[in-house]
């Protein structure tokens, strides 16, 4: 299949390069050089535009920074540039607010769209392990499933226009208090005179088991291999949970819910990034403590 390729950064790069390995013929575009030299090593096709890009594909993937980005490359270089039977795919985190504005602006085009946000990161992204959340029609999923499947182990549809988005910020909510509230049983436990293994040991096979810990395990030397052993580098940044959590914060105001303890995640990553610790590991949170 002739896809274009869109964001080629970190998480793009190795997804595009996934498509290629997969038989897809791969056009990329990215206004990083750097970007586009690695898409390019990789068996892309390089573009000189957005839209020279989308010229041609029988399916549009994006993998962008954020939501305006994403609401301005559809508005100007995708929507209306790419033939009409073209499916769009937007993998990005955005807001559910944007996604399902873009949706809407690509069907009243009569382009078939879906969201499919992630998770896993770079290494996932590389290794074509990710999980893909769905949002979008029916007819737009089973076309979309068997591109995503090829850079992906799960790919899962969470329901119409904007729902992976959802999907995404709920499961990165989560994720955010889950880690705190982890990192500050340890904390509490080793002031206690806990042995920190011996604490795993007991709460990795007790009700206080969660992914941080027996995935993630904040501490290092305890638990499965993570970020916390390789000085809390690589992994998820802190900036990017700050993104997740802030994202869900505003869905969260959009609809009236009071999540008390994911706004208070929200602020303790901000003031963790605001330190300058943005691009360490989120489970780096722990030496505040
Ligand atoms: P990144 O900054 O490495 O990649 C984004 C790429 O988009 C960059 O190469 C940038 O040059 C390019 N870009 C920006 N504006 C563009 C435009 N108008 N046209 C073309 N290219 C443009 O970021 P990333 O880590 O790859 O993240 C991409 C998305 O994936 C984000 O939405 C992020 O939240 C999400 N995500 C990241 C991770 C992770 O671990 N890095 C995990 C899950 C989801």
């Amino acid at each position: 299949m002739r896809i274009a390729f869109i964001g080629v950064g970190n998480m793009g790069g190795g997804m595009a390069a996934n498509l290629v390995k997969a038989g897809h013929r791969v056009r990329a575009f990215d206004l990083s050089a750097e970007a586009m030299a690695r898409a390019q090593a990789h068996g892309c096709e390089p573009a000189a535009s957005a839209r020279a890009c989308v010229t041609d594909a029988e399916a549009v993937v994006t993998m962008l920074p954020h939501g305006a980005i994403v609401a301005a490359a559809y508005d100007a270089d995708i929507i209306a540039h790419a033939p009409p039977s073209a499916l769009l795919i937007d993998c990005s985190t955005i807001d559910v607010a944007t996604a399902r504005a873009v949706a809407e602006q690509a069907a009243g085009m009569g382009y078939a769209m879906a969201d499919a946000p992630v998770s896993g990161g770079i290494a996932a992204a590389d290794a074509g392990t990710l999980t893909f959340m769905v949002g979008g029609t029916d007819a737009a999923f089973a076309r979309a499933e068997p591109i995503l499947a090829a850079m992906g182990k799960a790919v899962i549809r969470a329901g119409g226009a904007g729902a992976g988005q959802a999907a995404k910020i709920c499961n990165n909510m989560i994720l955010g208090a889950q880690m705190i509230s982890t990192c500050e049983a340890f904390v509490l436990a080793k002031r206690l005179g806990l042995d920190l293994q011996v604490f795993y040991d007991i709460a990795s096979k007790a009700s206080g088991q969660s992914w941080s810990m027996t995935s993630y395990c904040p501490v290092p030397g305890v638990g499965p291999e993570s970020p916390a052993d390789r000085g809390y580098r690589g992994g998820f940044a802190a900036a990017l949970m700050l993104k997740d959590l802030r994202l869900a914060d505003e869905a969260a105001q959009s609809v009236g819910a009071r999540l008390p303890i994911s706004h208070h995640a929200m602020e303790l990553y901000q003031a963790f990034a605001e330190s300058g610790a943005g691009g360490r590991d989120f489970s780096a949170i722990i030496e505040t403590m």
